[in-house]
């Protein structure tokens, strides 16, 4: 049986890291905000180059580019996409050396300025792209993406199977199976010697044949366990029997005994999972969610709202900060170009305009803009707070979202 593990570290080739990373939160909320830009021409521009590919092969293809974009017939296109353009040659330059995963580049008028996305990918870039679109071309970043935390999970007794992935914390039913083994206890004229050997063999194709549709779904490489269910000791048969491959039978982390085969067999498996696994991501998060919940509607230690739980982690009280993933605001820092005054806001989308400085009425500048649940896991990061991402894909999650607008916090004291 492998060892237990504790959020946060991973302690054999079975386990994974339960909780999501913070930079794996904040890549894929990067691509979801690029997959959103669209440009109003073709002039959204993408570009990865590979490891140790030559960057100065890169810039002057841009420079090409750049030459190329003059013949450009709109005049809004045209400029649109040269102070891309721009923007990117001025990005590269001085890059001597490319980093060890590569650069990925995004630059585009996006909401009336020009911007500049810098990507740091999690694995290699593998190859090199120059792509000027209405949208970004993201899909070798894209590719990166895939759930780390998937088990195979499945139920079987000799007249049902089930067989589902369980991909972070979205539990997919792939199939469910019943039998045509007869029950033992049939009375009838036959020998009872030979209706046992008849239903030993019914029961031996039942078994291999859920054997084979089990392994083609597990022997997947992103399945790193299986747990298999099912009442009394069939499922333990089915596992020491020639049944599953070769390299899905190295994956049974274990069994669980359950009540049904069915759907719902399923259910008590991942609930009864955290004996073999330690606590799935899942499960950890309708925990929290559910503690806080608790806490909340009996005043006790717990606080929610922006406002509330910013004082919180002034004073270092908050244990957990809890953060729906669909939280999407943005910090903003204004800063005065005539005073040097400086202002914070937040806010849900960046605006055009930032108003006025409040000591010289000088219309406002942006200084700095900060994607709010990454402001707010720093801050609490820095008071030693644990920080959950929470998804939306669970019932309580998305009553998270709902009802507290999605910035909830477990307090250590009042
Ligand atoms: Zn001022």
């Amino acid at each position: 049986m492998p060892k237990k593990h504790t959020a946060g570290t991973s302690v054999c080739g079975q386990c994974v890291e339960l909780k999501m990373e913070k930079a794996d939160y904040t890549f894929k909320r990067k691509l979801k905000f690029l997959k959103k830009q669209r440009g109003q021409g073709t002039e959204l521009i993408s570009i990865y180059i590979p490891p140790d590919y030559n960057v100065n092969e890169v810039v002057s293809k841009l420079r090409d580019e750049a030459g190329q974009a003059m013949n450009i017939k709109s005049k809004q296109t045209r400029k649109n996409v040269t102070s891309a353009i721009e923007r990117l040659l001025h990005a590269l330059k001085g890059t001597k050396k490319t980093p060890s995963k590569g650069i990925a580049l995004f630059s585009g008028n996006i909401g009336g300025r020009i911007e500049l996305y810098n990507i740091k990918p999690p694995e290699p870039i593998p190859v090199q792209v120059y792509r000027c679109d209405s949208e970004f071309f993201l899909e070798p970043l894209e590719r990166m993406i895939a759930p780390k935390q998937v088990y195979g999970l499945m139920t079987v007794d000799r007249r049902e199977a089930a067989i589902a992935l369980l991909k972070g914390k979205h539990l997919e039913i792939v199939k469910t199976l019943g039998s045509q083994v007869p029950g033992k206890h049939r009375a009838g004229g036959q020998s009872s010697v030979r209706f046992e050997r008849l239903i030993e063999i019914a029961a031996h194709e039942w078994f291999k044949k859920v054997g084979e549709i089990a392994s083609k779904v597990f022997d997947d490489s992103w399945v790193i366990g299986v747990i298999v269910g099912g009442p009394g000791p069939t499922k333990e048969e089915f596992v020491k029997g020639d049944y599953l491959s070769a390299v899905t039978k190295k994956k049974v982390v274990g069994t669980i005994d359950t009540s049904y085969t069915d759907e719902s067999g399923i259910k008590e498996l991942v609930e009864k999972s955290g004996q073999l696994v330690g606590e799935l991501e899942v499960l950890r998060e309708k925990r929290l969610i559910n503690e806080f919940f608790k806490e909340a509607s009996t005043d006790g230690l717990a606080t929610y709202g922006l406002d509330e739980v910013l004082e919180a982690l002034t004073y270092g009280k908050v244990k957990t900060l809890l953060l729906s993933e669909d939280l999407e605001k943005k910090k903003l820092i204004l800063v005065c170009p005539h005073c040097g005054k400086k202002q914070e806001k937040i806010v849900d989308r960046t605006p055009n305009n930032f108003g006025k400085c409040p000591s010289c009425g000088t219309p406002l500048m942006l200084d700095e803009e900060e994607d709010l649940i990454e402001y707010l896991s720093d801050f609490a990061e820095s008071t030693s707070a644990e920080v959950e991402i929470i998804s939306t894909e669970t019932p309580e999650g998305e009553q998270f979202f709902k009802t507290f607008g999605g910035i909830g916090a477990l307090l250590r004291f009042k």
